[in-house]
């Protein structure tokens, strides 16, 4: 009997959608790089994030890359055919300042930049589109995230870089044009990030708000030549994705969330995606790693095209 790989369910060591592992960034050729963070200790309660990356990779596999890219049935395209696609493993998070975890994370995905790949990280705690954002420096750009939470605190209790306070970190580096928050909701007992987002010029779009008009929420979104978009996923309703550490009543149908980042790629181009918070902890049935698998899919569906007309075009202009 033949064994082949490749077409099998779950054949082989876990990658991202059955991608080929690159574990040496400087030899990196793929369009696409998947980069897992395990890390999970700037989280302030519930911790167990950083068993996501392992788990979202095994779930992935349900949906391997079978050479043909995939049909997105529901729009009835075909997306990301002939792209190809790389796992670059994990960073290598140990017990040490997290000063320097955070650098070996902006080293890692400004590597993939350098290589002209378009990365995708899977967290982890939230506090890593920190370092994850730094790495696009010399470019503007603006930030969406789709969080139940804006992670907009300056500083609580002396702490300036837990996964309350990225979003604040990256609206002060000089590049970040500008932060849209989609999905925020609860009760909080803290106002002060709040009113300091929407001091610093922060759209806020909320759950409650997306949940009434659906897309049309969006429309006073600014037009944004360069996105960073991040996906904090308990911004989804906990029914539908309640594997996460900070669970909030409310939040997104699939539906709903499919449609919002249809609305945020056609705003601009997408350069980088992340996708963090989901606890594999709390997921006994799985849906949470499976949906997070599948909006990995859905945003990489709307930006790779979009960057290769926008790189096709670059290269006309460079030519001419
Ligand atoms: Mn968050
Ligand atoms: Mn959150």
């Amino acid at each position: 009997m033949d064994i082949k790989p490749g077409g099998l369910l779950r054949e082989g060591w876990p990658s991202f959608f059955g991608a080929p592992r690159c574990l040496d960034l400087e030899k990196l050729e793929a369009q696409v790089a998947f980069l897992g963070v395990p890390f999970d200790v700037a989280t302030n309660d519930r911790p167990g994030s950083r068993f996501a990356p392992q788990a979202i990779r095994e779930a992935s596999m349900r949906y391997n890359d079978l050479g043909e890219g995939w049909l997105d049935l529901e729009r009835g395209v075909s997306i990301l055919q002939g792209v190809t696609l790389a796992d670059c493993g994990d960073v290598d998070i140990r017990v040490k300042p997290l000063e320097d975890i955070y650098d070996q994370i902006t080293e890692a995905v400004g590597q993939i930049l350098a290589r002209r790949a378009f990365p995708v990280l899977v967290g982890g705690d939230h506090a890593i589109t920190f370092p994850a954002v730094r790495a696009f420096q010399g470019h503007p750009l603006w930030v969406v995230s789709f969080d139940a939470h804006l992670d907009f605190t300056d500083e609580y209790l002396g702490v300036r870089l837990s996964h309350d306070n990225e979003m604040r970190r990256i609206a002060e580096l000089p590049f970040v044009q500008g932060v849209s928050f989609i999905g925020p909701r609860g009760m909080v007992n803290r106002r002060a990030p709040y009113d300091e987002a929407l001091k610093y010029g922060a759209r806020v779009i909320t759950a409650e708000e997306l949940a009434e008009k659906g897309a049309l929420a969006l429309r006073d979104l600014p037009p944004m030549e360069r996105i960073y978009l991040s996906i904090d996923i308990d911004v989804l309703d906990p029914a539908v994705c309640p594997g996460t550490g900070y669970p909030e009543p409310g939040g997104l149908s699939y539906y709903q969330m499919r449609k919002a980042i249809e609305f945020v790629a056609g705003l601009g181009q997408i350069v980088g995606l992340d996708l963090m918070e989901v606890n594999p902890t709390y997921d006994p049935s799985g849906r949470t790693v499976r949906t997070a698998a599948y909006l990995i899919l859905h945003a990489l569906g709307l930006a790779i095209p979009a960057r290769e007309r926008a790189q096709k075009r670059l290269g006309k202009r460079q030519k001419s």
